[in-house]
């Protein structure tokens, strides 16, 4: 029979009433046989997510003060869950041997961890699912990075075992046993390190949105659901600021096949975004799938008669800027000129000592930063095969008496990257939106 493994994310599991609601997603298809939970998040605006707690008592006793009045609150927290649901399960002993360990000066990690281990503890006897502590099974390896093949294969043969289970989110062990967690927002990896284990047909991530939308609301008036998006799309959008999943938890599903569908837990009856291996360049009707921008980018402009006959002349530049240890983003260039896009940033104290430096090695005609950038990705498959869609952005950037700063379009064809001014960002966005969907 299918298997299908649900991760929910800490608003879905933030009180009894997200429990019960939990309870009936899971409940309804039996296919839901795996279930990921994080720690109990924000259960409204400016409420505390459990993990920040947590590390709040790990900064608390780092700094010899004392962590009772928060760690009280984690406590509370997880018991009014209990008490609300009636689930017959009792905390105390763990409450008091995890406030022992962190006066203890436990690792930060294992404090971090707790969140999601005490709410698969209730989550699993709740749903009468057994509970599968992610210490054993998922594993990192000496130098901290994670360890995929040992992992797949021992968290195989401990799930084929059980019909169904609970496998807390976000963490792990060393090889000396210690906890280790992935980077915040990790239980959406684990989800995926689960879906591929026991080869689920789909990797269910329930959250608190109906899936990605093609703009960022903040900016663009009632934006499109994405029905279908492929991973190669998100990771280009995601790059470019649009958030909903770990970026790394793509990586387990996608080399095994396995679809991810993000989902609300709010709002089921939605069918949420689906993103997959490889969709049908046709299948969309709409010649992009998405736009996404990012403010805070700066160019470094760089001219030079003859740049182009001159040997050497952008690895130069680019080893100037590895010296003084700043990345870049694009580099469009010209027949003489040159232009890097770079994080504002990163440019921070050393602009001038970079510019005399990049002047010493490649004597250019003339060089200079322009700040205030904004860079808009707009990222289709549907690209690949349509023509005009760069003329198409071009003229709804002109009609909207926009000045295009720069324009990069990857080689896969599947985004084309303006720059513009930051002034300019959000018309700019509302312009390109409007123009290809309507
Ligand atoms: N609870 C962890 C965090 O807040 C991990 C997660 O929710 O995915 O980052």
């Amino acid at each position: 029979m299918s298997v299908k493994v649900v991760k929910f994310g800490g608003s879905s599991l933030a009180d009894a009433g997200q429990f019960r609601r939990v309870k009936e997603i899971i409940e309804s298809d039996p296919a839901r046989k795996y279930v990921v939970p994080s720690a109990p998040g924000k259960r409204f605006s400016g409420d505390e997510k459990v993990t920040d707690m947590l590390l709040e008592c790990y900064r608390l006793s780092e700094n010899d003060e004392n962590i009772d009045a928060v760690f009280s609150k984690i406590c509370e927290r997880y018991q009014s869950i209990i008490a609300d649901l009636g689930v017959e399960i009792d905390l105390i002993q763990e409450f008091e041997y995890i406030r022992e360990a962190i006066k203890h000066h436990a690792g930060k990690d294992y404090v971090a961890s707790r969140g999601e281990y005490l709410n698969g503890l209730i989550l699993a006897k709740y749903l009468n699912y057994s509970f599968v502590d992610p210490k054993k099974y998922i594993l990192f390896k000496e130098n901290g990075t994670f360890d995929p093949e040992e992992t797949n294969s021992r968290l195989k043969t401990a799930l084929e075992k059980r019909e169904h289970a609970v496998i807390p989110g976000f963490y792990g062990s060393m090889p000396n046993g210690t906890i280790k967690t992935f980077s915040r927002g990790g239980s959406d990896i684990t989800g995926a390190i689960v879906a591929r284990a026991v080869n689920a047909v789909l990797y269910e991530n329930w959250t608190d949105v109906s899936g990605f939308l093609m703009a960022d609301p903040r900016h663009i008036k009632n934006p499109k659901p994405i029905d279908t998006i492929t991973y190669r799309e998100l990771r280009e959008l995601s790059y470019m600021g649009a958030t909903v999943l770990h970026e790394e938890s793509i990586f387990p599903v996608r080399y095994a096949g396995i679809p991810i569908n993000i989902r609300n837990t709010n709002r089921p009856q939605d069918k949420g975004s689906m993103i997959v291996a490889s969709a049908k360049q046709d299948d969309n009707k709409d010649v992009i799938t998405g736009l996404a921008g990012k403010t805070g980018f700066s160019i470094l402009n760089i001219e030079k008669e003859m740049m182009n006959g001159e040997v050497g002349f952008v690895r130069k530049v680019l080893e100037a800027l590895e010296n003084f240890n700043i990345g870049f983003e694009h580099i469009p260039s010209g027949i003489d000129t040159m232009s890097i896009i770079i994080h504002t940033a990163a440019l921070e104290g050393k602009r001038e000592q970079l510019i005399n430096e990049i002047c010493r090695v490649v004597n250019p005609g003339t060089i200079f930063i322009e700040d205030r950038i904004a860079l808009i990705a707009v990222v289709g498959r549907g690209m690949i095969k349509a023509k005009g869609t760069a003329a198409k952005i071009f003229n709804a950037l002109a009609d909207a008496n926009i000045n295009i700063k720069m324009i990069d379009q990857g080689s896969s064809e599947l985004n084309i990257i303006v720059g513009v001014e930051e002034k300019d960002f959000s018309q700019a966005l509302n312009s390109i939106y409007n123009t290809f969907i309507n």
